[in-house]
């Protein structure tokens, strides 16, 4: 499969609380954690086993380096991500005690992933394509045009939702959006389908997901497990979706596969790092 997304360097700090306007106040000690919704998915996928490349860009910085050095130590093929004249992206992340993230994001080289990165694809042997939007939607709706034109299924997770061409969302198969994004664009989860995705999927945290297609609605539940970090849940789940369609399981059954991992990915600290491999996907029964 091939992914087309966002790589950020995720900057995490501990604070005891957020700053106000003009504030200071001071955090614990910072980790550095690879990230962006498309790297994660890679990886996700990748980690089940699936063969994986990933398309997107990064710097000539450090954080490029972190970024190429975890896509390619979980595997995945990292020809097609460029290096940029602008910045690595970087999230800035506070955490406060509760739990509580506030992140600001610097996209940086992740806003000229553009049409030249598209056309580069190559699509020999490819089965799905797997979006997220933390790259321009221009880009994005080329390469979901070019899948379908190259018989590859195209999934795209609509997050952050951002408006997307009609001719784009008839392609999807399906569109995947958590519950607070499905609210900000259609009434009902079978309200989404009158978007024009052939499917759609919706994340509902703890609750699992709702596979929708024109046939119904199926409800996906989550197993039931302790919650350490929620980080990058959604990502994971996109990942392991799509690696389960790309080995040719039924969108429903790749949806109760990638709620196994999805859980097990909110057992563990991190977004990459808590993503299992699929022997221990396997073990979790
Ligand atoms: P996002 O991270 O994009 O907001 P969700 O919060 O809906 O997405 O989480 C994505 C998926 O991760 C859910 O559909 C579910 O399968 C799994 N998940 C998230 N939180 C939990 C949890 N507390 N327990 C079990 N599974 C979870």
């Amino acid at each position: 499969m091939l992914v087309l997304g966002s790589a950020n360097a995720d900057l995490v700090v501990p604070v005891p609380r957020r700053p106000g306007a003009g504030e200071t106040v001071l955090g614990g000690d910072a980790v550095v954690l690879p990230g962006g919704k498309g790297a994660n998915t890679a990886v996700a996928a990748a980690r089940l086993g699936a063969r994986v490349a990933f398309a997107g860009a990064v710097g000539a910085d450090q954080y490029g380096d972190l970024l190429r050095d975890s896509l390619a130590s979980a595997g995945v093929r990292t020809d097609l991500l460029r290096t940029s004249t602008r910045p690595t992206g970087l999230a800035y992340i506070t955490v406060t005690p509760d739990g509580e993230n506030s992140i600001v994001v610097a996209p940086g080289a992740n806003s000229d992933v553009g049409d030249l990165d598209v056309d580069a694809l190559t699509w020999d042997g490819v089965s799905v394509l797997a979006c997220s939007l933390e790259v321009p939607v221009s880009a994005v709706a080329r390469a979901v045009e070019a899948a379908a034109a190259h018989g590859v299924r195209p999934v795209l997770n609509l997050s952050p939702v951002a408006p997307v061409p009609p001719s784009t969302l008839a392609l999807l198969d399906p569109l995947i959006v958590n519950e607070h994004e499905a609210a900000a664009l259609a009434g009902s989860p079978e309200g989404l389908l009158d978007l024009g995705p052939k499917s759609a999927v919706v994340t509902l945290g703890a609750r699992g997901a709702l596979v929708v297609t024109p046939e119904g609605v199926t409800e996906v539940d989550a197993p039931e497990v302790p919650v350490v970090d929620t980080t990058g849940a959604g990502d994971a789940f996109a990942g392991a979706l799509a690696a389960g369609l790309a080995n040719g399981d039924a969108l429903a059954d790749a949806a109760r596969f990638a709620a196994r991992v999805a859980a097990l990915s909110v057992t563990a600290a991190g977004a990459q790092p808590s993503y299992p491999t699929l022997d221990r996907v396997r073990a979790f029964g």
